[in-house]
């Protein structure tokens, strides 16, 4: 079970889940839209993932965060969401012909797999640092040759792909003109888009038009990666992944497609073209792109050194930062814009994250050891119950964490006050203070999915609770059932739950 939203705060938003007014801004018809998934409780999601020839970037980080807050919101809200992001070991052609997989092979001396292993586990690992969900299934590219081959027959079959000396290239003028549906995601058309293809240069001159797009390319006697194929032995085009794997885990027609926006042009415009072209349908109904992240105001980029890797961020140790930053505080810095807003890395933006991330997890701590007394303020209850109904209606909102955020600032407004005795714990009623706590962690840890960096991994807690299960366990054995009962009632009264199994007992906060 990924995750589970806090019985407490469902309670708040009671029977809303998923009749909550979702709307999601669709890139596809460039307006935000009531959000109904196609099939009623389920989601199915598709994430264009990394491609494994270089170590993740944090621009990469700032997409896969954004979905990841995506996908726990979705799950907060009660759907049952089949996550796939793919992972792209099948190198892509760059501009001077040579696979992307390949070069990076030769570069660092290794077997081609071996480089998509490595750049999948550091990729795999800087995730986890960000502490992002795994989605329900990865599927890599190499994995799924046949299907994508299977794909190519399809569309030749349908007759919207032509073979050239071994290669296939995609018929975008024919498409275009029988089924009008070429350009409508990135808004292009066919003379516009006939200068930017990104394909393989060399080939140009075997397409019949310039905007078409290689489905399956020959490969070439030094080329490392290849396959059998009716046609040659060669390699699927790029987009063609994603259309086989999520077609293959998804279905023809599913919810959410996402990536970064500059995945729009040419990738995702030509994957709804392969699937239009097999399945005769749009394969998802709401297409979500992120926007990108900048550095100092500028696009990041190697080639000008206006980069910083994500370890370079953590230890501090480059020109663009005067200290180092933990991986909560980036994430924190990530949410406080919104994922289709520019995101501008700077230093001042990161202290400036650092000291809110922190005031965020003191407030936390402050609110979960504050005692709940039996009193009733209206006026203050009504107004704690606002901020938190208002930081739901944000999140519906098309996930717009920075104004969610600022909600929860509010509140730590009013947590604060209660701890300096500007309000008495007289002031907020028990259940109040009982929401209150649960919302704060379901939003902060479940749904923004960050960490309490200063608990070292709830250490101290899991260690205490270790202790006081055994000292249960002892009065059990001991038939003490007045202690026993105790120390389980103490720690309902303080919203911790225990459970006893049959592989021993468990806790988890209510
Ligand atoms: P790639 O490994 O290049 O295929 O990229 C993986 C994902 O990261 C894609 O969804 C890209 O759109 C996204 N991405 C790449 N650069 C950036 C950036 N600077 N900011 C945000 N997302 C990015
Ligand atoms: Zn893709």
């Amino acid at each position: 079970m990924p995750l589970l939203a806090n019985e407490k705060v469902r309670k708040i938003i009671k029977d809303k889940i998923m009749t909550r007014n979702l709307t999601i801004y669709n890139s596809l018809t460039r307006q935000k839209e009531a959000f109904s998934s196609i099939q009623k409780g389920h989601i199915g999601m598709y994430v264009c993932g990394p491609t494994v020839y270089n170590d993740v970037h944090l621009g990469n980080c700032r997409t896969f965060m954004s979905f990841d807050l995506i996908y726990r919101y979705l799950l907060f809200l009660g759907y049952k969401v089949r996550y796939v992001r793919n992972i792209t070991d099948v190198g892509h052609l760059l501009d001077d012909g040579e696979d992307r997989m390949s070069k990076g092979a030769r570069l660092d001396n290794l077997e081609p797999m071996e480089v998509a292993q490595k750049y999948t586990n550091g990729f795999h690992d800087m995730m986890k640092v960000f502490n992002t969900l795994n989605p329900s299934i990865e599927p890599q590219a190499t994995g799924h040759i046949i299907e994508q081959i299977e794909m190519v027959e399809a569309i030749l079959k349908n007759g919207y792909a032509y073979e050239k000396n071994g290669s296939v290239y995609f018929d975008t003028l024919k498409f275009a003109e029988k089924t009008g549906e070429y350009g409508k995601l990135s808004g292009r058309v066919i003379e516009e888009l006939i200068s930017e293809s990104r394909d393989n240069l060399k080939n140009q001159d075997e397409k019949n038009h310039p905007s078409d797009f290689a489905i399956w390319m020959k490969g070439s006697e030094e080329h490392i990666m290849k396959w059998n194929s009716p046609w040659s032995v060669g390699f699927p085009g790029w987009h063609l992944e994603c259309s086989a794997m999520s077609t293959k885990y998804l279905g023809k027609q599913f919810d959410i497609h996402g990536g970064g926006n500059d995945l729009k042009f040419p990738h995702h415009e030509n994957e709804i073209a392969q699937n239009v072209s097999t399945c005769g349908c749009q394969p998802a109904k709401y297409w979500m792109h992120t926007n990108m992240l900048l550095m100092n105001g500028r696009k990041m980029s190697k080639s000008d050194g206006n980069t910083i890797s994500p370890i370079e961020l953590f230890n501090g140790d480059s020109i663009h930062v005067t200290k180092g930053y933990s991986p909560m505080v980036v994430k924190f810095f990530m949410l406080q814009s919104h994922y289709r807003s520019p995101n501008d890395l700077t230093n001042e933006a990161l202290l400036a994250a650092e000291k809110g991330f922190k005031r965020l997890m003191e407030a936390n701590k402050t609110l979960q050891s504050l005692e709940s007394t039996i009193s009733n303020q209206a006026s203050l209850d009504l107004r704690v119950r606002d901020l938190i109904e208002a930081a739901f209606i944000d999140m519906d909102d098309d996930f717009t964490t920075p104004r969610a955020l600022a909600r929860l600032f509010d509140l730590v407004t009013i947590i604060n006050s209660l701890k300096d005795g500007q309000y008495s714990l007289n002031d907020i009623s028990q259940p109040s203070i009982s929401d209150l706590k649960s919302f704060f962690r379901t939003i902060i840890f479940d749904i923004f999915g960050l960490m309490d960096e200063s608990d070292s991994n709830a250490g101290p807690i899991d260690g205490l609770m270790h202790l006081i299960i055994e000292l249960r366990q002892q009065a059990r054995t001991n038939k003490d059932w007045a202690t026993s009962d105790k120390i389980r009632d103490t720690l309902n009264d303080v919203d911790i739950m225990i459970k006893d199994g049959k592989d021993g007992t468990s806790w988890n906060f209510k």
